[in-house]
Parts: structure tokens; C-alpha cells; sequence
């Protein structure tokens, strides 16, 4: 076989056997195959794009790439959760340890954030001492003992991906839906998922902007499960305005803890148990998405979420006394709170520019690797469809430097718009899918 007939093979519009994909990305992975015939190739799947059957074989080609994760002897069934990535997106920190409650263990790899969608580690890393960089019998042995473990992606996963993703980044060849799909499900499925709760974002803030492209995408994905034996659920969620009120590691870590307390925002709480409730069914712990949803509110309301939150990070190294004294977490310089300068309903809150300026903050990175601030950040007060009356607060900034600070006010009160009438509130889901 070579390279370049398979190029072409794709450049044409033919579909891809099995053998041609796992011989492209196995010469790929070793180097054999240059990175010039993978953009080739790339940009060929972009513009000709792929069947569900060779997405499929593309997954598993990648997963295969390096080590798959085995949690088979620790648990009965391995549950995961993915985001495709939002503003004020905290689900992870605060279904996890609900989902536990409910006698569902999960060892979870995690990502960092990258432009203005924020990650689970460095929203975890606020916290002094709390270790995101765990060995793989560490990792293990907390599993067994603890039940959930919350820790950074191994190189070793999914190697191609990693290589084809960083190609793609600077080829043009991200926004397609066969090689994004492929490239998510392949890091599950290495992290030995067996059951995935897909939380695809639409809106603003998300990198997918319309419904019908983060269904399709959230189709693929659960398609891809199904012919790769796994299940999966996808459930479409709204990204036009930020999940929450908290934009930012350390205040995102706080309204996580008080979400557990009881005390969250009532769209954030709402998301929460219903992703966590869609991991319980998975699991088999329930006989319906009701039953389940009943659990998940029950440990919710008792407090087990809670306990098993200031746990995990107990046993992952972190000083619990900053999550029991949430006011000891990283605090910015500069707190200013902006208020309304009228009346009127909140048609917009612009989630992708709170992502942007809390990046401006400091709070995530334009590039790869760059050192990130846990104190800054950005807290609106509102939801889209809200009344708010002039003087009222609107939105806080948390800042390190001044004209960072003098920057986000301006772009802030942009991304607010009003209207006069009456504005429905955002749907926080817009469907489920299962097949
Ligand atoms: N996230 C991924 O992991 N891969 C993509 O291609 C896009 C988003």
C-alpha cells in the first residue's frame, strides 16, 4: 500500500477500507508516513468528508495508536463524561462526586483549557496542592480505594490523535466533523470508556455556533459508540451565555462548591444533575432517566455530592481548607462590579467574548502551555430573559492589572444587550441523543 493512493483514493471522494485507514495512521503515528501526505489527506477528508463506517475505523485506529487505559478489573462498568467545551463550563467538578454518591466510580482524564473554553485541571490546580499529574498506579490505586480520580491525559493516549490534531490546527483542517468526532472518541475510548455522556455545546460560546451542527456532531459520536461497542448519550446544550455565573479557575472552583452546598446557580445545578443523572442510567444503576435523575437529587440534597467533592480533593493532595474556607482560594487585585446603566430584559450575554476577556484577565491561554492566573476572572450576575433595573449590579470583574481590567469593562457591557419586551430564558438542553 502507499500513502499517496489513499490520498487520493479520498481527494476523489471514494470511501476508505479498514486496512487503508489503520495503514495510514499506524505509518503516521510511527513517522513513515510525513506529515505532509497527512495534511493531503487531512484537508481530503475535510472537503470530501467520511462515512460513519470509516469514522468508526479512524477512532479505533487512533485509540489503538498507544496504550488503551484497561479500568476493567477495577470497575464493573467504566462511565466517562466529555464537554465539547464551553464558557463557565465547571460540570465536571460538580457531577463527579455526585455521580459517585450515586455508586458510580470514575476514573476521569481531563484536559486544560485552550482559548476562551476553560479546562477541568487548571479550574482544579486554584486549589493549593491538588495534584493533576498522577502516575498511572496512582491513578489506579485511588480508583480502588477512593473511587474517583480526577487527573491529566497521558501522552501515551491516543498518540496519533495528538499528532494529527497539532497538524490540523495549523493546516485548516479542524472544523470537520469526521476527523473532530474521530479525534474525541478516540481519547475516550483510549481511556477505556465504556459508556460516554457526550455534553455537545451550541452557541455563542461553543465551537460549534448552530443546534444543527452539534447534533450532527453529538449523532457521529453516539453512532461511533454504538459500532465500536461502546453506548453513549449525547445530549445537546445551550453555550450562547455562560453555564453559571462563574468565569474563571478559582471563582469557578467556588461556585462548584457552593453548587454542592446547595447554594449554585439555578442553571448550572439544573445541568448538573442531568448529566450526572444520564451517567447514572449508563451505568446501570437505574431503571430510567427519572430514577436516576431521583438519585442524583437525593445525594445532591444530603450533601454526599459535597462530602465526596472535599474528599477527592483530600486524597489528590489538596488543602481541603481552601474548599472548606472557599474565601482562602487565589483572590485578584482588582474587584470591580459594574452595574446596569438601565432598565430593561437581558436578550444577550455573549458567552464567547466573557470567554475572551476572562483570557485578556489571565485567566486561560492563547497558546499551548502558557502559565495561566487561578485569581482572575469574570462573575455576570444575570441570565438571558432576566428584568434588571438600572444601578443594579451586572457583572464583577476580577483583575490583576489595570488596563486588562479597563478593557473587559467596555467589551462586557457590549456583550450585554437589552430589549424593552419580555425575553424568554435560554433552554439549558435542546435534545438527547441516543441513536
Ligand atoms: N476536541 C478534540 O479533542 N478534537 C477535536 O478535533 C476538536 C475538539
Amino acid at each position: 500500500m502507499r500513502a499517496v493512493d489513499v490520498i487520493v483514493k479520498k481527494r476523489d471522494g471514494e470511501e476508505l477500507t479498514t486496512e487503508e485507514i489503520q495503514y495510514f495512521i499506524s505509518g503516521y503515528a510511527t513517522g513513515e508516513i510525513p506529515d505532509y501526505q497527512a495534511s493531503a489527506w487531512a484537508m481530503a477528508i475535510m472537503l470530501n468528508g467520511m462515512n460513519t463506517r470509516e469514522i468508526t475505523d479512524l477512532t479505533l485506529a487512533m485509540a489503538y495508536s498507544g496504550e488503551i487505559l484497561d479500568l476493567s478489573d477495577f470497575l464493573d462498568v467504566v462511565v466517562d463524561k466529555h464537554s465539547t467545551g464551553g464558557v463557565g463550563d465547571k460540570t465536571s467538578l460538580a457531577v463527579l462526586p455526585l455521580v459517585l454518591a450515586c455508586d458510580v466510580q470514575i476514573g476521569k482524564m481531563s484536559g486544560r483549557g485552550l482559548g476562551f473554553s476553560g479546562g477541568t485541571l487548571d479550574k482544579m490546580e486554584s486549589i493549593p496542592g491538588f495534584r493533576t499529574d498522577l502516575s498511572k498506579d496512582e491513578f489506579l490505586s485511588q480508583l480502588n480505594e477512593f473511587g474517583l480520580v480526577l487527573s491529566g491525559q497521558t501522552s501515551s493516549l491516543a498518540p496519533a490523535d495528538g499528532k494529527l490534531y497539532e497538524l490540523r490546527d495549523v493546516t485548516g483542517t479542524v472544523p470537520s466533523l469526521p476527523l473532530i468526532a474521530s479525534s474525541i472518541m478516540s481519547k475516550k475510548i483510549a481511556a477505556g470508556a465504556q459508556r460516554i455522556v457526550l455534553d455537545v455545546k451550541a452557541g455563542l460560546g461553543a465551537f460549534l455556533k448552530t443546534v444543527d451542527e452539534a447534533r450532527e456532531l453529538g449523532r457521529l459520536m453516539v453512532q461511533i459508540a454504538h459500532r465500536a461497542g461502546r453506548k453513549a448519550v449525547g445530549l445537546i446544550s445551550d453555550m450562547n451565555q455562560p453555564l453559571g455565573y462563574a468565569v474563571g479557575n478559582a471563582l469557578e472552583v467556588k461556585e462548584a462548591i457552593d453548587t454542592l452546598q446547595g447554594n449554585g446557580p439555578a442553571d448550572f445545578i439544573e445541568h448538573c444533575l442531568e448529566v450526572a443523572a444520564y451517567m447514572v442510567l449508563l451505568a446501570d444503576k437505574a431503571e430510567s432517566v427519572d430514577d436516576a435523575r431521583q438519585q442524583v437529587e437525593e445525594v445532591y440534597h444530603n450533601g454526599q455530592g459535597w462530602e465526596n467533592f472535599r474528599k477527592m480533593v483530600q486524597v489528590q493532595g489538596g488543602d481541603v481548607s481552601y474548599v472548606d474556607q472557599p474565601e482562602k482560594l487565589p483572590k485578584a487585585k482588582l474587584i470591580e462590579t459594574v452595574r446596569a446603566f438601565q432598565s430593561g430584559y437581558l436578550s444577550q450575554i455573549h458567552a464567547r467574548t466573557v470567554g475572551e476577556m476572562s483570557v485578556v484577565l489571565g485567566a486561560g491561554r492563547r497558546m499551548k502551555g502558557e502559565p495561566i492566573n487561578h485569581a482572575v476572572g469574570i462573575v455576570v450576575h444575570h441570565k438571558v430573559g432576566d428584568f434588571v433595573e438600572a444601578g443594579r449590579d451586572l457583572f464583577t470583574i476580577h483583575a490583576d492589572d489595570r488596563s486588562a481590567l479597563e478593557e473587559t469593562r467596555g467589551k462586557l457591557l457590549a456583550a450585554h444587550q437589552w430589549s424593552d419586551t419580555p425575553v424568554d430564558p435560554l433552554p439549558l438542553f435542546y435534545e438527547v441523543i441516543r441513536e
